[in-house]
């Protein structure tokens, strides 16, 4: 006889991860931290224009040097990263540049701002992130531009976006907002096309105490350009006075010393947190491969992930499953798991070209079937395991998935039980 398995919290049986368990913290806030911010308030250098203010372009020169680049400019959030690196490289109307299909929405947002069309190609199906056969066959002459993202923390398959971008004369510029710290083949993200952008958004693995973004790129003329836009279009050089003169239309998009300040205290434990949280996350992942139709995060030969977010992919028919089940065994395992105590959730519920204001972009008849697939089947870990101290809690999270994955019998059932999409929707509507 085999043993009973332990009851699903969901039906009444205790949590596998015990409520009581302490939720990992992100961002984490030292003395150093609150030192810092409390060093600029003290101060009274308030904005990156005071006279004397030294700690935007401190964390500039840090960031640079991080990442292995010339020059680097911080600016108000990863979304003006996004859009200033797209005016300096020229991005306008009539215009396209390629885009990944799963994406958070800024990414698309930031080309539609520049008066571009963003062009849609669909992700691989193992690392998320854009596919360069369907960069190939959606790209043209338009072309100016490919935004590969880091998705999840996983540098894209640069060598290959960099041949097909160098095929059309397009420039690269990375969205590596989830990358921080992930490299490729030796180099870090940000130093991988001809302009980065990154996010301080406090959910992201470099975090401010608000808003903020980072950008870096190689090319003097590029950085140049992006330090006239951060500031309503003035020189940028410093001088005795500020002009307020405006030579091209810009905007202000500037960070704050406040924010700037965090940033550089959280900077110099950057690496060690990573260093810290990986061996919770292999062992995490390690555990959960061992699950049957359950697909752990790859990383590829020569690349460092930076475990931004976790996905899992369910293969339904592996769990005798028809593959039109994938949708509603991803919200029955959901159920299940967060009834345990372990905080799964959606990263994007929908892919960009869905979106409404994406779709009067989208071809007819284009279809983005990686997307449409890895959203319906996959579920996320966010933010928890980026506490450098996250290994025990990870830990439960593994029970409470073990804990589900004996249940199987009882899921299957409540999936092939599930009504249609369709039918729910009338429901809901009636
Ligand atoms: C967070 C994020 C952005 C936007 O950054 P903000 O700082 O929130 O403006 C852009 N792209 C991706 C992939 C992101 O995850």
């Amino acid at each position: 006889m085999t043993e009973r398995p332990h009851q699903l919290a969901m039906l009444g049986g205790p949590r596998a991860v015990p409520p009581e368990t302490a939720v990992p913290r992100w961002p984490v806030i030292t003395p150093e931290d609150e030192e810092a911010v409390a060093r600029v308030l003290a101060g009274g250098r308030l904005t990156a224009t005071a006279e004397g203010e030294e700690e935007v372009p401190g964390l500039e020169r840090e960031w640079a040097a991080y990442t292995g680049t010339a020059h680097c400019a911080a600016v108000g959030s990863g979304t003006a990263a996004l859009q200033l690196a797209l005016a300096a490289i020229g991005v306008g109307p009539g215009d396209e540049v390629v885009v990944p299909s799963v994406s958070m929405n800024a990414t698309a947002l930031a080309v539609l701002q520049q008066g571009a069309r963003p062009v849609f190609a669909d992700i691989d199906p193992e690392t998320y992130t854009l596919d360069p056969e369907a960069v190939r066959a959606v790209a043209g002459p338009r072309t100016k531009a490919l935004l590969p993202v880091h998705l999840h923390g996983l540098p894209a398959d640069m060598d290959a976006l960099r041949a097909v971008a160098d095929g059309l004369g397009a420039v690269v510029v990375e969205d590596a907002a989830q990358s921080h710290g992930a490299s490729y083949r030796g180099r870090r993200t940000g130093a991988l096309g001809t302009v980065g952008c990154f996010s301080m958004h406090p959910s992201k693995n470099l975090p401010t105490c608000g808003e903020g973004g980072l950008l870096t790129t190689d090319d003097p003329e590029i950085h140049e350009r992006v330090l006239r836009l951060r500031q309503f279009g003035e020189d940028p050089r410093p001088r005795a006075t500020r002009s307020y003169v405006s030579h091209t239309p810009g905007w202000n998009h500037r960070i704050g010393p406040l924010e700037a300040a965090f940033a550089r205290s959280q900077l110099t434990r950057l690496d060690a947190y990573g260093a810290r949280r990986e061996p919770g996350i292999r062992a995490f992942l390690g555990r959960l491969a061992a699950l049957p139709g359950l697909r752990v995060p790859v990383v590829p030969e020569g690349s460092v992930h930076a475990w931004h977010i976790l996905r899992f992919r369910l293969d339904a028919p592996a769990l005798g499953l028809a593959e039109q089940d994938a949708a509603a065994l991803r919200r029955a395992l959901h159920r299940a798991l967060r009834a345990e105590g372990v905080p799964v959730s959606r990263y994007q519920e929908a892919p960009l070209p869905a979106h409404p204001a994406f779709a009067p972009y989208v071809p007819d008849g284009a279809r983005f079937p990686v997307a449409d697939a890895v959203l319906a089947d996959s579920l996320c870990l966010q933010r928890r395991q980026l506490d450098p101290d996250s290994g025990p809690v990870l830990a439960a999270y593994a029970d409470g998935f073990e804990k589900v994955w004996e249940n199987l019998d009882l899921i299957r059932r409540m999936v092939r039980s599930a009504p249609a999409p369709r039918a729910r929707r009338e429901v809901a509507a009636a």
